[in-house]
């Protein structure tokens, strides 16, 4: 009977030592996973050093048509938290998200948002990403309630900041000029401080533009007297080079923060985006 007592003490032991031994190599932190980069930027400000954060679409990855692996869906399966921005965005995310377990807390940051549909560049709007940042510190601050407050703190933090930049594009002069871009990224950034897209490309970025169309694009922004044509420095600038050429004007850098190869946060890359619109724009 000692014996027995003994074995199954001794099996125990094994048992609470693996169980201790696999806590620690969990960091014990909360698990979030994100669709592409500016879902990552933004769990990122809000989470800090309290979550332990990955990003799905590689980096540098191309994130309107990214198809997950195996892998992937695998180790979505066991976050705590998975972060995409919806309204077309990641169709994958939307497919997938239906398929995770109840343990997986699914956040899509535009839900609630007045938006286009046919449009998912939500987060170009400082305004909606304000709202996306909210919905991220929400999510945060229920699966993980013992740092709320640190959620809490770097949101509103960062929301001042962003309220400031807001003033900025506002004060900028941007009303009624016209933004002559390749990709269509741009349709949010434009309504809130009254410009006016005119894309050479679809808004996915999906068909490269004809002849015909550059040529239109050339005679309007000569017709308009705009100094620029942006296109985002993570694709190519090769179509944004020919039409500056021909029409004489700059080709200017605009980022979508779709990627970014500086891994630099939303606040630095909008404001970098401010300067470069001055310069096109007035
Ligand atoms: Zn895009």
């Amino acid at each position: 009977m000692k014996k027995i007592i003994i074995f199954m003490t001794a099996m125990l032991m094994a048992v609470m030592m693996t169980s201790c031994g696999s806590e620690t190599a969990d960091s014990g932190k909360l698990k979030v996973y994100t669709s592409f980069y500016a879902m990552y930027d933004f769990a990122k400000t809000v989470g800090g050093d309290d979550i332990e954060l990955t990003n799905i679409v590689p980096a540098g990855g191309e994130a309107h048509h990214f198809e997950p692996s195996a892998a992937d869906m695998a180790k979505l399966s066991e976050c705590d938290v998975f972060i995409y921005s919806g309204n077309g965005m990641e169709e994958w995310a939307e497919d997938i998200a239906s398929t995770l377990p109840e343990s997986v807390k699914v956040v899509e940051t535009s839900k609630g948002l007045s938006v286009d549909e046919s449009d998912p560049h939500v987060w170009l709007s400082i305004e909606n990403a304000k709202s996306q940042i909210d919905a991220i510190c929400s999510a945060f601050s229920e699966s993980d309630s013992e740092n709320a407050e640190n959620y809490i703190k770097r949101t509103d933090e960062y929301k001042t900041k962003l309220d400031l930049l807001d003033e900025e594009y506002k004060n900028a002069g941007l009303s009624g000029k016209k933004l002559f871009v390749t990709h269509g990224a741009y349709g949010y950034l434009c309504r809130d401080y009254g410009m006016e897209q005119v894309a050479l490309e679809g808004v996915q970025g999906e068909s490269d533009p004809s002849p015909s169309q550059m040529a239109q694009v050339v005679d309007m922004i000569k017709v308009d007297g705009a100094k620029g044509i942006f296109y985002d420095p993570n694709g190519s600038d090769k179509t944004a080079a020919a039409v500056a050429d021909e029409a004489g004007v700059l080709s200017l850098e605009l980022c979508t923060f779709e990627t970014d190869s500086e891994n630099r946060d939303y606040l630095t890359v909008m404001n970098a985006n401010l300067q470069e619109l001055k310069k096109g724009l007035i």
